[in-house]
């Protein structure tokens, strides 16, 4: 007989990790990853065994997908992406995350909020109501007490992130020290190996927060168990299908049933349950965060380069009459040559050792990442979640970018060469003194390449079933006990990277969850916590001296 809980949580991510940790205490929940997992203790700064040689192993590549057919990798989904129209049978892989703790748990750690236009985009698209930055606030500030976010002591900053900041204010730009989730790091070198765990803990990731607390508080988590279909009885979700070690098995959820398979693979699972066919919603409105890196060359060898590069700083690529264009800009770091992420459009070497050897060869290298933050386009998802099919038409029939994401970017390649050249900058890759065409070959090529990061948007939230697959908490409007609650309830683009709107949410549909589902009489909402905390920082203790900081 198929086991029974209250709540069933498909995808431990970012959004699905978060949630169980805030609802396990009310009620029996499952919860079902398609990756692996490994229980040992946190020991952040310092790692464990089973993580370390999991970082260790995708160093030696065994990230890499089986075959982009399959749709199989170690750790990793590898989606084909379909993004240029003049090239219509083209795609490229578009990696996300497979093991428990999702994106959170490979991912860079940068922490930026949205911007307080983002939350009008989401009322201007979907109507959606309960999206207002005020509605959100204390559920970023949950989200960042529980994963320690933090601004770096400047002292750790790069030599490049020190100078390019003052470069750049003195340029007019206003420029933002990045957030981190991190705890005990030990700037190692490797916080921006996107696409790899921390070795030693730091990156405080829902696998190594939320999902224990989870675990501790009675719910059941099963690795490595891909969730094929939900169950729907008159309209009704009822349990799910899933299969473990070529095992298929069913599992009843008596209250809710929730997906969180991330942007790409909640919609899966959704059209292979019929969802699709009652709202046509489900799988529309990709919207995702295509950028490019420039890799600029300063005078001297003395960066430190070669132990990683970091993003200290984040600002918006700024037009002629101050105004923010929806360009973010990371710096002082380039992307390609740290990241297998996107390393393998250039055909760079990995992570750790070959990295660590082609950097010392380039001491002299620093550099941007820009991400395009609304590109005046729309991806779909389509066919199923065994051969499924990804449209982002980023380039025109002319294989060149949209003209908006095009010149969004390109006025960023030329808005970060003139900082570097305040710095001495002899050379600069793309160079934005090139002519234009040349730049939008460029960035087509390498846009269309190496995919969009940040899927977002594809079983959006809405004012009403005709705009959107789901309502303000997440919840189907077609199917009963049915929510969404990960990157694909994100109404619109939103101008940041998305880790923290996504955990933000998940804590917003948590208190619903908690309070109107599970029938939790004293949840702890976040407005309460947020009580707490503000009481807590007003009264300080003190010890031997000493006023303890609140972490
Ligand atoms: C390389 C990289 C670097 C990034 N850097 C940053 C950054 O610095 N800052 C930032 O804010 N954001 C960053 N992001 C983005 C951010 O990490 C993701 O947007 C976020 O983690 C997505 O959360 P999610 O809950 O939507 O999906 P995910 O976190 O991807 O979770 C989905 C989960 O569902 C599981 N799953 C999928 N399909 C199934 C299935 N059929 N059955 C069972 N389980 C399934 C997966 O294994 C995964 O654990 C980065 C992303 C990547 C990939």
């Amino acid at each position: 007989m198929a086991d029974t809980y209250d709540v069933i949580i498909c995808g431990a991510g970012s959004g699905g990790g978060f949630m169980a940790g805030e609802i396990a205490a009310n009620g029996s929940v499952l919860i079902l990853d398609a990756g692996p997992y490994f229980p040992e203790a946190a020991n952040p700064g310092v790692g464990v065994p089973s993580r370390r040689v999991l970082a260790t192993q995708m160093n030696l590549g065994t990230w890499l997908p089986k075959s982009k057919e399959t749709n199989h990798g170690d750790i990793f989904f590898t989606y084909p992406m379909y993004m240029d129209r003049s090239n219509p049978f083209a795609s490229t892989a578009q990696r996300e995350a497979r093991l428990v703790g999702g994106g959170s748990a490979i991912n860079v750690g940068a922490w930026l909020r949205p911007r307080l236009v983002d939350f009008d985009g989401f009322i201007e698209e979907t109507g959606v109501s309960g999206w207002t930055k005020k509605d959100f606030e204390p559920h970023f500030r949950r989200a960042e007490r529980i994963l320690n976010v933090h601004r770096d002591d400047r002292r750790f900053w790069n030599k490049a992130s020190i100078l390019y900041e003052q470069a750049a204010i003195h340029m007019g730009i206003p420029v933002f020290e990045t957030a981190s989730n991190r705890k005990n790091c030990i700037f190692c070198g490797h916080r921006l190996n996107a696409g790899m765990p921390c070795k030693y803990d730091s990156l405080m990731s829902t696998a190594l927060t939320q999902i224990p607390r989870a675990i501790k508080a009675g719910a059941t988590l099963i690795d490595n168990a891909t969730v094929l279909q939900v169950q729907i009885t008159n309209k009704t979700a009822t349990g799910v299908t899933y299969t473990r070690n070529g095992e298929t098995f069913t599992a009843n959820a008596r209250k809710l049933v929730v997906v969180s398979a991330g942007a790409i693979g909640t919609p899966l699972i959704l059209r292979d349950s019929g969802v699709f066919d009652m709202n046509a919603n489900v799988g529309n409105y990709l919207r995702a965060h295509p950028g490019v890196p420039i890799d600029v060359l300063l005078p001297g060898d003395d960066w430190g380069m070669d132990r990683g590069y970091q993003w200290n700083v984040h600002h918006h690529v700024m037009d002629d009459k101050g105004f923010p264009l929806d360009a973010v800009v990371h710096a002082s770091a380039g992307f390609p040559s740290t990241t297998s992420w996107v390393a393998a459009t250039f055909k760079i070497g990995l992570f750790g050792k070959p990295y660590k050897d082609i950097m010392r060869q380039f001491r002299s290298r620093v550099g941007a990442f820009i991400f395009a933050m609304k590109p005046a386009i729309y991806g779909r998802i389509t066919g199923t979640r065994a051969n499924p099919v990804i449209t982002y038409p980023i380039a025109t029939n002319l294989g060149l970018l949209e003209d908006k994401t095009s010149s969004d970017l390109i006025a960023g390649i030329k808005q970060v060469g003139a900082i570097y050249k305040k710095l001495g900058a002899y050379a600069s890759f793309p160079n934005g003194d090139d002519p234009e065409p040349v730049l939008k070959q460029q960035i087509g090529l390498f846009v269309t390449t190496s995919g969009a990061l940040h899927p977002q948007g594809t079983c959006r939230a809405g004012a009403n079933p005709g705009n959107s697959a789901v309502d303000t908490w997440g919840m189907s409007w077609d199917v009963k006990n049915l929510m969404c609650c990960d990157a694909s309830v994100i109404p619109n683009h939103i101008s940041s990277n998305p880790n923290s709107m996504i955990m933000a949410l998940a804590s917003r549909q948590s208190d619903y969850v908690n309070l109107q589902i599970l029938g939790a009489k004293s949840a702890s909402t976040a407005e309460a916590e947020d009580l707490a905390a503000q009481l807590h920082r007003t009264a300080p203790s003190v010890s031997a001296g000493k006023e303890e900081v609140p972490q």
